[in-house]
């Protein structure tokens, strides 16, 4: 199959914000000079992406800036409220030194090839230089590219803010996340199943090669930039094996790594991606891509976050196996500069131990154990099939458990009030009492560890749905609240204990579909 890349750059012409007339800066918003982008992505030749020219957004005004983004990008977050930033944000203006490209790639689709796909929506703008390393800043929703095929090239405000809530919890969460720098909106009309409002977010990481990046090159049978490719993911984000003779095999077996640790931490926190394709998939181990995503609320291994998955490909306990699926699409991209097949799959075999180890260790720490025992995988099996039996919260059972004490029965309450098998549940809470009794830290130390890595805080459905309404409805201000809630899951926060709740009623059939 030739996939060789034949898009023209766009050549609509660019329209300074100044000839629309940019709205003066709120007052308070402090001037600063933009930063200067590098580019480091467009340094690869052309074919690997098409110079675009993003789509002026009409009359575009800032909704939601990241504090904690702001500052590992070295910017002062008040100075992102300018009129010169909102439009730099949402691809009216460019930022000094940025060269818009998107980028091409492929990838494979609920399990089948789907060829040629690429940043349809997406412009990277460059990548800035901190004290922390590069990071790429990239603008979702921004116009149409080449590779927008049947699509508009837009973002509506409700998967927008989505993703922008999503992307800095999971980083509050400690899981390995592209960020999001800002949310811009408009009231241009999207049509979706219904009319909606345009939204960009400035999505930030240090890099956004996808696995579909290869994938694209394999397929074009055009080994050369192949090897272009791998070159510069192990130049940018995996230097050290840049002198290894077997560095392909070796940057398989370290995204192998990465990935599995990445899909291990989803599966202890109750993330359910939801359109786990290869090209959503990340070359540096980050969750990219956010849609139609999902926490577990009620426990179920079967849960469908994705409306549109009929089938339930991406159901939350499939996940570990759709990595490993995917890692495989990588591995026979790869094979051509690997040039042997048992050592692509010598790399792809550290997947299971991997994921093991990432998992044990998480599940470990949310027991509160600190010793390894080999009864411990048992003990977590067993209570998986608890969970499953009895569908309680998930955050709630696990934010629950600290409060067990290891000597009696006293505080069992906390966790068999949230179950329907009192009796089972009794009986695997005496199990886990005895594993307890051969760890030497107290109750009280142990429930600190334990609050320390279960969250009380997730992004529920309900909660980012009560965002998304208030801001159709032009009030910002459940944005910023639930943010910053979110950016401390692991706090107690009493003040807003109610955005720990389960679901209400009203929330119950919410359903959130591919269509964004
Ligand atoms: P996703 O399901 O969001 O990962 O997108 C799959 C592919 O469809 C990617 O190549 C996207 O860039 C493209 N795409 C999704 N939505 C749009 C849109 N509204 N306009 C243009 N391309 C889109
Ligand atoms: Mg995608």
């Amino acid at each position: 199959m030739e996939l060789i890349n034949d898009a023209r750059p766009d050549t609509r012409p660019f329209l300074p914000s100044e000839a629309r007339g940019t709205k003066p800066d709120a007052p308070g918003a402090q001037k600063a000079a933009l930063p200067r982008l590098e580019n480091r992505f467009a340094e690869l030749s052309p074919p690997f992406y098409s110079d675009v020219v993003a789509t002026p957004l009409p009359d575009p005004y800032l909704i939601a800036v990241s504090e904690d983004t702001s500052r590992l990008l070295g910017l002062e977050p008040a100075a992102l409220a300018s009129q010169q930033w909102t439009e730099a944000l949402c691809g009216n203006t460019r930022l000094p030194g940025s060269r818009p490209l998107a980028a091409v790639y492929s990838g494979h689709q609920f399990g089948v090839w789907a060829g040629q796909l690429g940043d349809g929506r997406a412009l990277l703008l460059g990548d800035l230089a901190t004290a922390g390393g590069r990071f790429e800043l990239q603008l979702k929703g921004a116009g149409r590219t080449p590779y927008s095929r049947m699509g508009d090239g837009r973002a509506v405000l409700r998967s927008s803010i989505r993703e922008y809530l999503c992307s800095e919890a999971m980083a509050a969460l400690g899981i390995p996340t592209t960020r999001a720098l800002a949310l811009v909106g408009s009231d241009f009309a999207v049509l979706r199943e219904s009319v909606e409002t345009a939204a960009v977010v400035t999505r930030v990481a240090e890099s956004f090669v996808r696995f579909g990046s290869f994938e694209h090159w394999y397929a074009a049978k055009d080994v050369d930039r192949l090897r272009i490719l791998a070159d510069y993911v192990i130049s940018t984000s995996y230097a050290h094996l840049a002198q290894r003779a077997d560095r392909y095999a070796a940057l398989l077996a370290e995204i192998t790594q990465r990935s599995a640790t990445l899909v291990a931490r989803w599966q202890a926190v109750g993330f359910c991606h939801g359109v786990l394709n290869t090209d959503n998939m990340s070359v540096i181990g980050l969750t990219l891509d956010y849609g139609p995503f999902g926490f577990l609320e009620r426990f179920d291994l079967g849960f469908v976050c994705n409306h549109s998955d009929s089938e339930g490909r991406y159901a939350f306990a499939a996940q570990p196996g759709v990595v490993h699926w995917n890692l495989y699409c990588l591995a026979q991209a790869l094979l051509p500069l690997i040039d042997s097949v048992d050592d692509a799959k010598a790399a792809l075999a550290g997947f299971e131990s991997a994921y093991e180890d990432a998992i044990l260790l998480a599940m470990r720490a949310k027991l509160g154990l600190q010793n390894a025992n080999e009864t411990d995988a048992a003990l977590i099996d067993s209570l998986y099939g608890l969970l499953e039996a009895n569908h309680p919260d998930h955050t709630t059972f696990f934010r629950q458990l600290s409060k067990i004490s290891r000597s009696d029965r006293e505080n069992d309450a906390a966790i068999t009030d949230h179950m329907i098998d009192r009796e089972a549940t009794s009986a695997w809470l005496d199990t886990y009492r005895e594993r307890l009794k051969e760890e030497s830290r107290s109750d009280e130390l142990r429930r600190l560890a334990m609050d320390a890595v279960n969250p009380k805080y997730i992004l529920r459905n309900y909660l980012a749905e009560t965002a998304i309404r208030h801001a159709q409805a032009r009030d910002y201000t459940e944005i910023a609240r639930l943010a910053a809630v979110l950016s401390r899951p692991f706090d107690e926060q009493p003040e807003s204990a109610s955005y720990a709740e389960p679901a209400p009623e009203w929330a119950l059939g919410l359903e959130v579909s591919c269509s964004s």
